[in-house]
């Protein structure tokens, strides 16, 4: 990797020459005060610009947004803003970046380089982390080089094996992607990079769950995430969005919008958690770390389950546009949702904003009544309000639209959850599950529904 001066931190390589960029100072305003508490923002540096053209992508429509000729790319004075900010807000010691899209590759390595610099320029002290989600299809040595060096961690997105995988994440040009991803994990392995994996889970894979398991297991992924897809087709789209925004429930109309026909259904997507569950405590249990089961473990032994969808409430988990527009969260990058800009408006000030704290407050306070008395609640929390757009029996509004799969999946593991609650009251690793016969797990006592 190249010195990087440290009076200038931006370089870049045209042509055979290397050519140090002398930025103009931007006037950037006083650093943001400390927030309240830590929180979250998921960076879209490139906006939702990407290389491919996955066909349940939710944030590609963002470009309807946007339509600024400077081609979604956040701009010197923007960067720096946001780098000092982020880490002059956070109350805590480590501060943790995470840069996603669009496609974050698409900068090139350099604008990452300059990432870094001003990182170190305005760290104050602090631990620096940055995680970095990506396609994988740009990756070669120079990435890997730099990636392994700054210590990112990279979270690669995969959906199974080529024939599952390939059924939506496409090119540009429709051709499929597989083969390009998997060489890309390759590189992060030459060089050493600390990656994880992001598997969606779709109406093709959600049948495929062993699968879809043995072979993100095989790429040496030690920790995944399964996102389910969820979106309903725009009932008009006259904002030039295709897909309908979060349920409004005072909108019968927004609430009857269709699911689109590569949504996972919802009991598909409750057995598809089960299948995986019962791979993973056979044997994975320490080794390999399955983000919903973590959570699930935490809200059994009530600890904060470190993830927003399974919280009783949200709000700290936002997200930044290339720009500098500050929005509610990642799901909810709509104009009634945006709080501000940050170059004009302090972190701080944006994130502990009274309209910020009703987003968060609100996931607790519009739960219907049949999930505050359903028994999983404790785990589930009506999961996140943007696939709440079903009715309850009772015909309330603001029931989620997999809460079939979850009173599935929580029923299912509770057995095993009691077991490794008790381990880890008895002070040993919930691992040691494996070494129990199922016939001895413990029944459920709260998960009965
Ligand atoms: S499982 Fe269903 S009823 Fe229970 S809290 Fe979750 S969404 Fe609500
Ligand atoms: S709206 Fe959903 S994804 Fe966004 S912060 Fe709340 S629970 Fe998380």
């Amino acid at each position: 990797m190249r010195n990087i001066p440290r009076v200038c931190p931006l370089v870049s390589r045209r042509g055979a020459r290397t050519i140090v960029v002398m930025p103009a100072t931007p006037m950037l305003r006083p650093p943001s005060p400390p927030a309240r508490s830590p929180f979250h923002l998921l960076t879209k540096p490139i906006g939702s610009r990407c290389n491919l053209d996955c066909s349940y992508c939710f944030y590609l429509e963002k470009e309807k947004l946007y339509t600024d000729a400077g081609g979604m790319r956040m701009k010197p004075e923007v960067l720096e803003t946001y780098v000092r900010d982020y880490i002059a807000a956070q109350p805590c010691d480590t501060v943790s970046f995470a840069w996603q899209g669009g496609e974050p590759t698409l900068l090139g390595v350099d604008f990452f380089r300059n990432v870094v610099a001003l990182q170190a320029k305005h760290a104050r002290g602090k631990s620096i982390e940055n995680a970095f989600q990506t396609n994988g299809v740009l990756l070669d040595d120079e990435w890997g080089g730099f990636l392994a060096e700054n210590r990112f961690l990279v979270g690669i997105s995969i959906d199974g094996p080529a024939h599952l995988h390939d059924a939506y994440r496409v090119d540009k040009g429709g051709k499929p992607t597989f083969a390009r991803v998997l060489a890309g994990v390759q590189v992060l392995k030459k060089h050493g990079v600390e990656f994880n994996t992001l598997t969606t889970v779709h109406r093709k894979n959600s049948g495929s769950a062993k699968q879809v398991y043995e072979f993100l297991r095989s790429t040496g992924s030690g920790y995944m995430q399964f996102i389910p897809i969820v979106e309903r087709d725009a009932a008009n789209a006259d904002s030039g969005l295709w897909l309908a925004p979060p349920p409004d429930h005072e909108d019968a109309a927004a609430l009857d919008a269709q699911v689109t026909p590569w949504s996972v259904r919802p009991a598909e997507f409750g057995d598809f958690l089960c299948r995986i569950f019962d791979e993973w405590v056979k044997r994975d249990v320490g080794r390999v770390f399955v983000q919903q089961f973590d959570a699930a473990l935490a809200n059994w032994v009530g600890q904060p389950a470190g993830i927003c969808v399974f919280s009783e409430n949200c709000g700290r988990a936002l997200a930044v546009e290339h720009n500098g527009d500050v929005y509610s969260c990642d799901h909810y990058v709509y104009p009634r949702y945006r709080l501000g800009n940050l170059m004009n408006t302090s972190l701080a000030a944006l994130v502990d904003s009274p309209a910020q704290q009703a987003f968060g407050l609100a996931k607790s306070a519009t739960l219907p009544r049949y999930c505050r008395e359903c028994p999983v609640k404790f785990a589930c929390h009506g999961e996140c309000p943007k696939h709440r757009f079903l009715r309850t029996p009772q015909g309330e509004p603001g029931l989620n639209y997999l809460c079939a799969g979850y009173k599935r999946l929580f029923k299912h593991i509770a057995p095993a959850m009691e077991t490794m609650a008790a381990l880890l009251d008895a002070h040993r690793a919930p691992a040691d599950i494996m070494r129990i016969p199922r016939a001895e797990w413990l029944p459920s006592r709260r998960a009965r529904g």
